[in-house]
């Protein structure tokens, strides 16, 4: 169904017509994201101000269009994907860094940003700003909040939450509203800034946010620890985080990783690696050789068969990209894959992996397994052939069953990319129903028409 014209209209009065798409033919690509779900938006959007998303709001509650804030599209959960018709209110043109405030270690930015920028405007003040998902040159600052994004840093600095002060936002309702403060203490009233991290632009458009930055450690170490055995490798990583030095990245490779690095990374391995552990390590000169000692001690193990630090820059630079890569390369490994991020506490990784391997060997589904190990957020990837019949009708219990180990285990059903389309069927197996309740009545108070990102997250 194409927009209805009266709205149209009333949308040019503020946005000038360049920055609206109506036809197929420019909307098509922002009807999906990289889950490949597709829905057509009946137009395209793209405010400059936080004035335009508010007038956009207001009209949108005036003609009850559903609207879906979206960044670069690379959410992993169906987030941004119109699925209710209505129109994409893509950010991408708000993308100024207002401030960067060196003496508060503070930077003022706008949604549409992206990660890598923020760290490029940073990297020469000698700061930096945690969160570093993998895609961090293909995403947003508003995508980052709004699925509460973080990559390998997060084991020692936290993840978006922990590394924001405020935002400002427009809700669902049209209001616009100010959250948090601009120091790094504050108990005033309820936590409206956690509470618009991670609620997937169903709550409010982010339209500003004040970010805690950080000082870059003086120097970085890259480790490699190959194992014998997948066992060896996920009790190190349980003996690396029990003790007080903590590496700044702990990223986990199975068998079948180790053999997409070595194939496509171009890493050199031996054939018998069962598993790998790739090691970031972070100080200044006077500590990080005693952080090195420290942390390779907790890594060794009967199974440990090396451990060797990164010896240039550039062998450092190849191993963290190989490791960025994985997610393209399983493409190699079956045509289709399902892509969960679950987290498990780190003690409990060890039966993570043995409940995997025997879910695999029953279904005869190939699950491949790598990722943040140090905060217990494995990747879990169930790869299948649709053609096969035996795959295609066990994949969807297969995948139950890896939910239900996960939460037997004390995990959670998403470590980072949150729940969106992808995961709102298996929602309701983590949150009680007093909660769930709870945040319906949110979403209500925020939103009372529904119209900001409806059909995500809740269980229909
Ligand atoms: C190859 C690859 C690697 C990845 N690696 C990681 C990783 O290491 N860690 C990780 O956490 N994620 C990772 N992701 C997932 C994804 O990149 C992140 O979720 C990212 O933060 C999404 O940003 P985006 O700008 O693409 O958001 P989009 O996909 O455009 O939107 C995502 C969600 O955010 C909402 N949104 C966007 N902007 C706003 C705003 N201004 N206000 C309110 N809501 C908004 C949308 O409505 C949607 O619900 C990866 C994805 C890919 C394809």
């Amino acid at each position: 169904m194409s927009i209805n014209p009266a709205f149209l209209a009333a949308l040019e009065k503020q946005i000038a017509q360049e920055f609206i798409l109506t036809t197929p033919q420019a909307c098509w690509p922002y009807g999906t994201d990289s889950t490949q779900r597709f829905f057509m938006p009946q137009a395209v959007v793209f405010p400059k101000t936080h004035e335009d998303v508010v007038f956009i709001t207001a009209l949108c509650n005036e003609y009850e269009v559903s609207m879906v804030p979206r960044g670069l599209g690379s959410g992993a959960v169906g987030g941004a994907v119109p699925i209710q018709e209505g129109i994409v209110v893509c950010l991408l043109r708000m993308q100024d860094i207002l401030t960067i405030d060196t003496a508060n270690r503070v930077m003022i930015a706008e949604p549409g940003v992206t990660n890598f920028a923020i760290q490029q405007a940073l990297y020469d003040k000698g700061l930096f700003w945690a969160p570093d998902p993998g895609s961090r040159e293909f995403c947003s600052l508003g995508g980052n909040l709004a699925h509460n994004s973080s990559g390998p840093r997060a084991i020692k600095y936290g993840t978006v939450r922990e590394n924001t002060l405020g935002l400002t936002a427009v809700t669902g309702a049209g209001d616009t509203i100010t959250t948090g403060a601009y120091t790094s203490k504050s108990v005033v009233g309820y936590d409206l800034t956690r509470l618009l991290i991670g609620s997937e632009g169903t709550l409010a458009t982010i339209t500003q946010a004040t970010l805690k930055l950080l000082p870059l450690p003086s120097r970085q170490m890259t480790v490699r620890a190959l194992y014998r055995s997948i066992t060896g490798a996920t009790q190190a990583v349980t003996q690396i985080m029990g003790q007080a030095e903590l590496p700044f990245a702990l990223e986990f490779m199975d068998k079948t990783t180790v053999n997409l690095v070595r194939q496509y990374g171009g890493i050199e391995l031996p054939h018998d690696v069962q598993a790998l552990l790739l090691i970031g390590i972070d100080g200044n000169e006077h500590s990080i050789n005693d952080a090195l000692a420290i942390i390779s001690a907790a890594a060794k193990n009967p199974d440990l068969m090396s451990i060797e630090v990164a010896h240039s820059q550039q062998q450092a630079d190849q191993l963290w990209q190989a490791r960025r890569r994985l997610s393209p390369c399983l493409r190699h490994v079956a045509p289709k894959k399902i892509n969960e991020d679950i987290v498990v506490p780190v003690s409990r990784i060890p039966d993570l992996i043995t409940g995997l391997e025997k879910l695999s060997a029953h279904y005869g589904i190939v699950i491949v397994s790598f990722g943040h190990a140090g905060n217990g957020n494995i990747h879990v990837n169930l790869m299948y052939d649709p053609a096969n019949e035996k795959q295609a009708t066990q994949i969807d219990q297969c995948l139950q069953d890896v939910f239900s180990l996960v939460l037997a285990l004390k995990g959670s059903l998403s470590g980072e990319h949150g729940i969106g389309l992808a995961k709102q069927a298996f929602f309701s197996q983590e949150i009680d129903p007093n909660s769930l309740h709870l945040m319906r009545q949110i979403k209500a108070i925020f939103d009372p028409k529904g119209i900001l990102n409806p059909g995500k997250i809740f269980p229909v």
